[in-house]
């Protein structure tokens, strides 16, 4: 019988069963599954994309993680485990999962029947072997009201350039979810504060070993286990400001079919690698925006602004002019399909707040005002009629279905930089109302760039909106959400160069309810 890579359905009855279940019984796992030898959780394992009956839970078999996985080419037997108790005492669902080389070994269950608005803890096994415990949690019943959510926001973390303390300090103020909005890898590797030693991804072989590189960190795994994670990728994922389906100039993949080739792979390894409720990319397509509801407190919509964009015409460096394509309708940054989707959602929530979890700086921040402004191309800012067209779609919902007008927040990675805004419903006229408020979450672990260091004093002067940047911390920031206020608490490590380094709040911005954001 082929082996299948569907979760298996079977689910056991709780109780004394739990220590059984979890007892060796090697019978089970040879037929038809291959032997584990080596000890195979190098990778820790992740939870994601709680609904309120379910969440996925990931592993991945790889004794050797970094030059190829170290399994033998046949599919493995795990079974996992979900406890309503840290001790994996009281287990409430349990089942069997076939971990396939063609998936690199990697183990994403869909777990079903939990309850809402709850602590749960699992686990696998694999042979002999047990995996780390995590704990993950399901998000409240839809129609209920949640009175707190607590939020991590993450992203962009150069293995070479530091180490990832702000993810400890995450651990310590134990966040309920955990938001990463894009550069989770980046594709070449370098020898700086750490040594990547791996070549530049190109195949799927070269991208798995570098997702088993960064995932070898302690700290991320330890980010992992504790909490679901909802996650979106930019470039790096694939490669340096690719759009779409063009690569960047001075690509190593210059030939559009090898490009297109290379990010097959690119997709599919990350597909690999998160805990992904879908099933794997077929195709030269990984769908990944999707919405996940915390009650009526907070709906979220994981946007995907690399994948569909179109191709930046105004200009192959990161900064440049507006050209025509700027105002071209038919330029868009989400592509069509999920600009339709996104306005569906937008005209149909009732969430308190309504939250876009994306990629790039949404704002708009114009570095040279006069007679030529100068952007950011690689944004939001490279594509305005398409954010426009957004902000419209936020001004129309919130007008016509009698819910706010306000309480849009957008949480942003990229640029390397703390960075707070006001969102406004148009960017060219100051005067507009203001939707919400942008959050962007400065580097986990990718130094900042100098350009921006130069440009800010002058941006953050000619936009108004711009109420804070600094681009010179690596950090994370954490968000208190209740129905009357959404308080970001900017979290700087204090010398990212250094393994362990503590965290301190840099600054905190709350928006209350109906308002717009203010330092606190
Ligand atoms: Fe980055
Ligand atoms: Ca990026």
């Amino acid at each position: 019988m082929a082996p299948v890579h569907e979760v298996s359905r079977r689910t056991f009855v709780a109780g004394a069963a739990g220590a059984a279940f979890f007892a060796t019984r090697f019978g089970d796992d040879l037929a038809p599954g291959a032997v584990v030898n080596q000890y195979p959780f190098t990778l820790g394992v992740a939870s994601g994309d709680p609904l309120s009956n379910r969440v996925v839970i990931w592993t991945r078999l790889a004794a050797d993680p970094i030059a190829g996985g170290g399994m033998a080419s046949h599919p493995y037997r795990v079974r996992w485990e979900v406890a309503e108790d840290e001790a994996m005492r009281r287990v409430v669902r349990r089942g069997s999962s076939w971990a396939e080389p063609e998936h690199a070994h990697s183990v994403h269950v869909d777990v079903s029947g939990l309850r809402p608005g709850r602590t749960y803890w699992y686990r696998f096994r694999a042979g002999r072997h047990l995996s780390p415990i995590g704990r993950t949690r399901t998000a409240p019943a839809y129609g209920s009201n949640p009175a707190a959510l607590s939020l991590g926001l993450v992203s962009c973390q150069r293995y070479t350039h530091g180490y990832w303390s702000a993810f400890d300090d995450l651990v310590a103020t134990d966040p309920d979810l955990v938001v990463h909005v894009g550069d989770y890898i980046y594709e070449t590797g370098g020898n700086s504060v750490r040594t990547d030693p791996l070549p530049e991804s190109i195949t799927l072989e070269q991208y798995r070993n570098r997702y088993g590189l960064y995932k070898s960190d302690p700290s991320l795994q330890a980010a992992h286990a504790l909490a679901p994670w909802l996650f979106t990728w930019d470039d790096h994922e694939v490669e340096n400001n690719y759009t779409g389906t063009v690569p960047e100039v001075g690509s190593a993949t210059p030939d559009p079919a090898a490009f297109l080739a290379r990010r097959v792979a690119g997709y599919k390894a990350y597909w690999e690698h998160m805990p992904f409720r879908r099933p794997a990319p077929r195709g030269l397509n990984l769908r990944v925006d999707r919405r996940i509801r915390w009650g009526q407190l907070a709906e979220f919509f994981v946007l995907d602004g690399r994948q569909y964009r179109s191709d930046q015409l105004c200009g192959s460096a990161d900064i440049g002019s507006h050209c025509d394509f700027s105002t071209d309708p038919t330029t868009t940054w989400l592509g069509f399909r999920q600009e339709a989707w996104l306005d569906r959602r937008l005209e149909r929530t009732r969430a308190t707040w309504k939250v876009m979890a994306q990629q790039a700086l949404f704002s708009k921040m114009d570095f040279a005002p006069g007679a030529t402004d100068i952007y950011n191309l690689d944004g939001w800012d490279g594509y305005p009629a398409a954010r426009r067209r957004l902000t419209d779609s936020m001004v129309a919902h919130g007008a016509s279905n009698n819910h706010s007008l306000t309480n849009h927040i957008v949480l942003t990675g990229d640029i390397h930089a703390s960075g707070v805004s006001d969102v406004l419903a148009d960017y060219d006229d100051p005067d507009s109302a203001v939707l919400g408020a942008e959050f962007v979450g400065t580097s986990v672990g990718s130094a900042g760039s100098a350009l921006l260091a130069n440009i800010l004093p002058t941006a953050l002067q000619v936009n108004p909106h711009l109420k804070w940047f600094d681009n010179s911390q690596r950090g994370w920031v954490h968000h208190r959400i209740t129905a009357d206020e959404w308080r970001a608490d900017y979290r700087h490590v204090d010398d990212w160069r250094i393994a362990g380094s503590p965290s301190q709040t840099a600054t905190s911005w709350v928006v209350p309810s109906g308002g717009s954001v203010a330092q606190v």
